[in-house]
Formats: structure tokens, C-alpha cells, sequence
């Protein structure tokens, strides 16, 4: 494999589009890619037709738009590009085709904000990011509307929150004498995940229904001997990762690290950082590719928050940063961040922004699956504080407190012996229990969770830090003396935010108390986080910086709880299934044995002991009628919950259903540990998280 010239092999991406497209009609494409300049629609005939060319010498008979709806996944319809011509046909694909396309929506979730009836959808060509051909079919990535202009997906208003972004930062680099085109935001997303084999995987029901097991003992062996992270990779793993990147890197994607993770059976891909609605678009194919490359070497990957409780979850993290078309890092702090007073400016209006707007950040990481994480001792905390690392911290409390900067001395490393070298190092340590975390040159976001569409989180981000922007460039435009006022500016809001800022461990237990002392929000769960999105205050930024109209934000929160119910629900329901036709069944057969094995020991000879039956059978006794006695529970608090009401039926999710499930979990899981393994019905954890060699 020569990998400089197989990347990219299935992307229409600028060197092809140099290429294949005349020279003007390039230029026109690249100026609206680079520069955010308006489409000019009458070079989409060209466009399209060279796109079609080149996706046939590819081997493609069909094209689609490709698109992101609010169920979080992607969605696509194939039309092949056949046009008949006489009783023959020819390949065509007019510009029209390309720039726009008409679906039926009302089977998409809206939140509400359109009728059923009203079902027309139109996908439009987002050209920022690039075409691919996959599997036979041309892939143009698109954005999703509803015929009155409602926006139905992720992509459209995550375009519009880099958009503003881009049109505050300009305002503020203007202040410093700095032009640019565009600043973009840019995204590098390290997606967590787990791999089992498909021969486990086909005998668990939920598994295979809600992508978690919802029962299960832990295993004698987890992650306590801490052996598994950056461990060897198993000989299959390794063929599966191979694999991977070679799929990835024919798909332009930057796969640049893999390792294996904290938890035994799991393991992390990084891809190298890229424009964020690229990066968002890569990785739900990531995702995807993913999937099916597992499938092949007979294993599956699994990209659930949480698939097995007692070991690390999956999340991913999202490495958030700014720079301009001229490749100037808007968080870079260089070599002496006391005086640079814009790169203070910028880092003033990430920590007012995530201060201001914590609850939307929450809640845009919030679900059924994260819920399980956020909290727990494996992911940040469901508080959200920024971390700035020492000498960053000191910096900034130096300017709260009034106080000389004193700089930290830039230490070399060594192991202090002569042989080895001396290496630089970094600026920060690791923090790795703070949610958001300045990591030398980006901050990274580390809340999300494994399957989430990352277009969530960096529509907050992307909004809310504009926002900020806004209001320091009204503030400070036409002022003499800018860097004294923006040093006034600075101060001042380190000052007023500086509650948000936690440069401590994250898990410890002081830190919830602390926050709560300091009026940080801590919304544990989905049914709880969600509501701030009703805000004033929340739906204002949004219409402010043009992403989200109002009645768009309000639909979106409710997509986000319906979509809570139904996980939750799902998950019960696949619950009470196993527990009555499997579970319960099993551990009735199993002690129906065992007091047979009574019986007949008593017929050889009466005084023959029979301890151990009597007491195991007593136990899994009273536990299986327990579990019954849980199973009709939950059934009947289930059917209680009128699904309509969506803010009130999720709260009884998460404080009802959600306990509910958990104690009839702990029943099962113990019968488990007492219950012979001939008479389990389900693979245990052993058998599934040893399961790939
Ligand atoms: P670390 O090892 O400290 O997490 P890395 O340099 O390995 O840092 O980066 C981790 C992730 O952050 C990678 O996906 C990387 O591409 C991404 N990243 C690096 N710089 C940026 C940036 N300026 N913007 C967004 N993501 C970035
Ligand atoms: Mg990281």
C-alpha cells in the first residue's frame, strides 16, 4: 500500500476538483470554501458533471445526498444516474441535482415544529465539505430544511454558528490590526469504542436492541490491574485496526492514533484536527466505517456511551480551536501570554461564554447513554468548569487578584541519567477530570459521549463564544487605546467568571459541594439538563447569533427529551422481555434441579447432607419472586407514564423508570453469580469482554 497516494482515493477533494473542473469554475468553488463567499449556481452544471465523471471511474452507479436528521444518525436515498435515451440510457447528473433534492420529511423528527401533513424536506449541497464515492454511490454531503425554511438536521445550524463565529472573531482580530478572510473552528474528535465478537454479540438481546447489556455481573477481571490502556492489541484487534485506516485514510480521513483504552475491549481512534463541519462529517462516517469493518472480521464495535456497567464507558473527546485562513491560532498563547493581550481577549471570552451558557454545554452532551458517565468515576463530572493548567492559571489569577505575573520557569525533562535524552515539556500537565480543559494550544471539550453527532456540542460552542466576541467588539471598537481598554475588559471578566474556573481533580469528592458553594450547575441526568434549553436567556443567544430561530431551539430540546423516552422505554421494555422469558424460566429450571438433586439424595439415605441446595435454593427462591415482584413494578410504573407529555415523562424516566431498572438489575445480577452457568441464558461479561483473541 503506497498510503501518500491511496489517501483520499474516494474523495472529490481539491486536488481532483483542480483537476477535473476549469480553471474559473475552480476558483469560484475553492473562494466559497475558503472564503465562506456565496455560491455561484451557475457553475453547478460543471460541477456536477465532473463529479459524475470522476464517481463513475470510481465505479458508481447512484448518487445521494447525504445528510445528518435529528435522529443523531445519517440518513441517505440512493438515485442512480441513469436517464433513458431511446431504449438505451446515458449517466447524467445536472446541477439541479446536485445543489438540490426534495424528500419527504414527515418521518424525520421535528420536535413539532411542522406539521405531518406538511411533508416536503429539500437537502441542499453543502460544498465546504467534499464528495465521496462509497460503495457504488456518490456521496454529496448536504444540509436538511423543510419547505418553510426550518432547519430538520445538525448540519445547517452548525454552518450558521461557525458562520457567526466567523463574522465576531473577524471584528475582534480587527481590533488588533489582524485581516483575514474567514476564521474557522476547528475540531480534532478521539472516538472511543468497544470491540466483541459477533458470535456474543447475536446471543444478547440487548445488546442487540439497545447497544448496551442491561444485565450482567461484573467480571472477576476488569480494569483494576490497569493493564489494558496503550496495552498490546491483541493479534485480531490489530487486523481490525489495519483495516480501519486503510479505509479511513481511502475516505480522506486523518486517522492518526489508535491504542487501546481503559477498559478491557476497548479501544480509541484520534483523527488529526480539521475544519469542524468536515471533522463532524468524518466522523459520523468513522462511526459508520467503523461498524462495518468490524462486521467483516467477524467482531462488533460497539459505540455506546455505557455497554457494560463496573468497567469505563466510551466517550469522545472533542479538541475545540479557532484559526484563520492564514493558519493564525486564535488560542495559541505563544511564548508569553502576559502580553498578548488579544490571545487574553479570546481566552477571556471562551471562559465567559462556557460560564454564562453551562447549562446549554450540559445539556448538549445530555443522553440516555451519557447519562451513565457523566458523574461516574470514569468521565468528567456533570458539572462544567474549565480547566487552564499552571501557568495559565496563574496568569489569569494573577489579573483577578491584582498580583505580579510571575512565570513558571519552563522545565526540561529528564530521567536523570546521562545516556537519555532531554525532552521539552508541555506547558500544562494532563488534567484529565475536568470537562473543559485548555490543552496548549485548544480546549477540549471532554464531555461528550461516544455516539453522539459532535455537531451538538460545537453548535454551543461555536455560538456562545461568538456571542462573547460580539460583545466585546461592540464594546471596544472605536476605542484610542486598545490595549488598555482590552486589558480592562479582561480583567474584568476573569474577574466575574472566575467561579468557573477549577484547575483541581474533577472526581474528588470536595469538588460537588465546591461547585454547588460557587453556584456552578450539576444537572446529573438528561431529564434534568435538558430544561435549561427553555431559557430566555438560552433561546436569546441563539436567535442573536442566527443559528437557531426560536421556535427551532424549542424543537430541538424536545427532540431531545422524546428521544430520552423512548431510549429509556426501549431499554425497559427489553428488560422485563428478558427477565420474564429468559431470566426468570432459567433460574426456576435451575432450582427445579436442584431440588430434584434434594430429593434424590434424600431417597439413597436420609442423613446424607444437603446444606448447600437447600440454602442456594432457598436464595434464588426469594430472589426470583423478588425479581417478579420488580418486573411487575416496573411494568406498571411504565404504563403510567403518559409519553406525550414530554417534560413531565421524562422526569418519571429519569426518577422512576431509571431506579426502577436499576433494582431489577441488582436482583438479576445476583441470581447470576448463584445460578449455574448451564442454566444462564444469556454470555456472561467474561464470555463477551474476553471474547476477541
Ligand atoms: P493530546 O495528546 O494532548 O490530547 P494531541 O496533540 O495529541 O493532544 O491532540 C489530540 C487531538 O486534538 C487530536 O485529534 C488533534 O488533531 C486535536 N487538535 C490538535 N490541535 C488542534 C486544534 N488547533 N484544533 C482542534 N483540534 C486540535
Ligand atoms: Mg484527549
Amino acid at each position: 500500500m503506497n498510503l501518500p497516494e491511496m489517501f483520499g482515493e474516494n474523495v472529490f477533494n481539491d486536488s481532483v476538483q483542480k483537476d477535473t473542473l476549469p480553471s474559473e469554475v475552480y476558483k469560484a468553488l475553492r473562494a466559497t470554501i475558503e472564503a465562506g463567499k456565496t455560491l455561484d449556481v451557475s457553475i453547478a452544471g460543471t460541477v456536477a458533471s465532473s463529479m459524475k465523471k470522476w464517481a463513475i471511474s470510481k465505479g458508481a452507479t447512484h448518487y445521494t445526498h447525504w445528510f445528518q436528521p435529528l435522529t443523531g444518525l445519517t440518513a441517505e436515498k440512493h438515485d442512480s444516474f441513469i436517464e433513458p435515451e431511446g431504449d438505451k440510457v446515458i449517466m447524467r447528473l445536472t446541477g439541479k441535482s446536485l445543489i438540490v433534492g426534495e424528500s419527504d420529511a414527515s418521518s424525520f423528527p421535528s420536535g413539532g415544529s411542522r406539521a405531518t401533513y406538511l411533508a416536503r424536506g429539500y437537502t441542499a449541497w453543502d460544498p465546504t465539505s467534499p464528495a465521496f464515492v462509497k460503495e457504488g454511490t456518490l456521496y454529496i454531503p448536504t444540509v436538511f430544511v423543510s419547505y418553510t425554511g426550518e432547519t430538520l438536521d445538525k448540519k445547517s445550524p452548525l454552518l450558521r454558528s461557525m458562520n457567526a463565529l466567523d463574522k465576531q472573531a473577524k471584528r475582534v482580530l480587527k481590533l488588533f490590526g489582524i485581516e483575514c478572510k474567514k476564521v474557522s473552528t476547528t475540531v480534532g474528535p478521539e472516538q472511543e469504542y468497544f470491540l466483541i465478537s459477533e458470535e456474543e454479540y447475536l446471543r444478547r438481546k440487548d445488546l442487540q436492541l439497545t447497544g448496551r447489556t442491561l444485565f450482567g455481573a461484573p467480571v472477576s477481571r476488569g480494569q483494576e490491574l490497569e493493564d489494558h490502556y496503550f496495552g498490546v492489541l491483541k493479534p485480531a484487534v490489530a487486523e481490525f485496526m489495519r483495516d480501519l485506516d486503510k479505509e479511513l485514510w481511502s475516505y480522506g480521513i486523518y486517522s492518526k492514533t489508535k491504542h487501546n483504552e481503559v477498559a478491557p475491549a476497548q479501544h480509541e481512534m484520534a483523527p488529526i484536527f480539521g475544519t469542524t463541519n468536515v471533522a463532524v462529517d468524518n466522523n459520523m462516517l468513522t462511526m459508520e466505517i467503523m461498524k462495518k469493518v468490524a462486521k467483516k472480521h467477524g467482531l462488533v464495535c460497539l459505540l455506546h456511551e455505557k455497554p457494560f456497567e463496573g468497567i469505563n464507558g466510551s466517550g469522545k473527546h472533542n479538541n475545540w480551536s479557532m484559526s484563520t485562513d492564514k493558519g493564525l491560532n486564535l488560542l495559541k498563547p505563544g511564548a508569553n501570554p502576559e502580553s498578548n493581550t488579544l490571545f487574553k481577549l479570546v481566552l477571556a471570552a471562551v471562559i465567559k461564554a462556557v460560564d454564562d451558557y453551562q447549562g446549554l454545554l450540559r445539556a448538549s452532551v445530555a443522553s440516555a447513554g451519557n447519562d451513565h458517565r457523566l458523574g461516574a468515576d470514569e468521565a468528567p463530572p456533570a458539572i462544567i468548569s474549565v480547566y487552564l493548567g499552571d501557568q495559565l492559571g496563574a496568569l489569569v489569577d494573577s489579573i483577578v487578584k491584582g498580583q505580579d505575573y510571575v512565570k513558571g520557569k519552563t522545565v526540561e525533562g529528564s530521567i536523570g541519567v546521562p545516556e537519555s535524552p532531554i525532552f521539552p515539556k508541555d506547558a500544562t500537565d494532563r488534567n484529565r477530570t475536568s470537562p473543559f480543559a485548555f490543552t496548549g494550544n485548544k480546549f477540549e471539550f471532554r464531555m461528550l459521549g461516544s455516539q453522539a453527532n459532535v455537531a451538538d456540542a460545537n453548535i454551543v460552542i461555536n455560538t456562545i463564544v461568538a456571542d462573547a466576541f460580539e460583545q466585546f467588539a461592540d464594546e471596544l471598537e472605536g476605542k484610542r487605546d486598545i490595549e488598555k481598554a482590552a486589558n480592562a475588559v479582561i480583567a474584568r471578566e476573569f474577574k466575574a467568571h472566575y467561579r468557573i474556573i477549577f484547575n483541581l481533580d474533577g472526581y474528588g469528592p470536595e469538588w460537588e459541594p465546591e461547585a454547588a458553594s460557587r453556584g456552578l450547575l450539576n444537572n446529573k441526568n438528561t431529564a434534568d439538563a435538558v430544561p435549561v434549553c427553555y431559557e430566555k436567556k438560552n433561546i436569546d443567544v441563539y436567535v442573536k447569533q442566527g443559528v437557531f430561530t426560536k421556535a427551532e431551539a424549542v424543537a430541538r430540546a424536545d427532540i431531545r427529551l422524546e428521544n430520552y423516552i423512548k431510549i429509556i422505554n426501549i431499554e425497559a421494555l427489553t428488560m422485563l422481555e428478558m427477565a420474564k422469558q429468559d431470566i426468570i424460566p432459567s433460574v426456576s429450571d435451575f432450582v427445579a434441579e436442584l431440588c430434584q438433586n434434594v430429593a434424590a439424595k434424600r431417597a439413597v439415605c436420609e442423613k446424607i447432607p444437603f446444606e448447600t441446595e437447600k440454602n442456594l435454593i432457598t436464595r434464588l427462591a426469594e430472589l426470583n419472586d423478588k425479581t417478579s415482584a420488580a418486573v411487575e413494578k416496573l411494568e406498571s410504573d411504565l404504563k403510567a407514564i403518559n409519553k406525550a407529555e414530554v417534560r413531565k415523562a421524562s422526569k418519571a424516566m429519569a426518577h422512576k423508570i431509571v431506579p426502577d431498572m436499576d433494582e431489577l438489575r441488582r436482583l438479576v445480577d445476583e441470581m447470576e453469580t448463584i445460578t449455574s452457568s448451564d442454566y444462564w441464558p444469556y454470555p456472561t461479561y467474561f464470555d463477551i469482554l474476553y471474547s476477541v483473541k
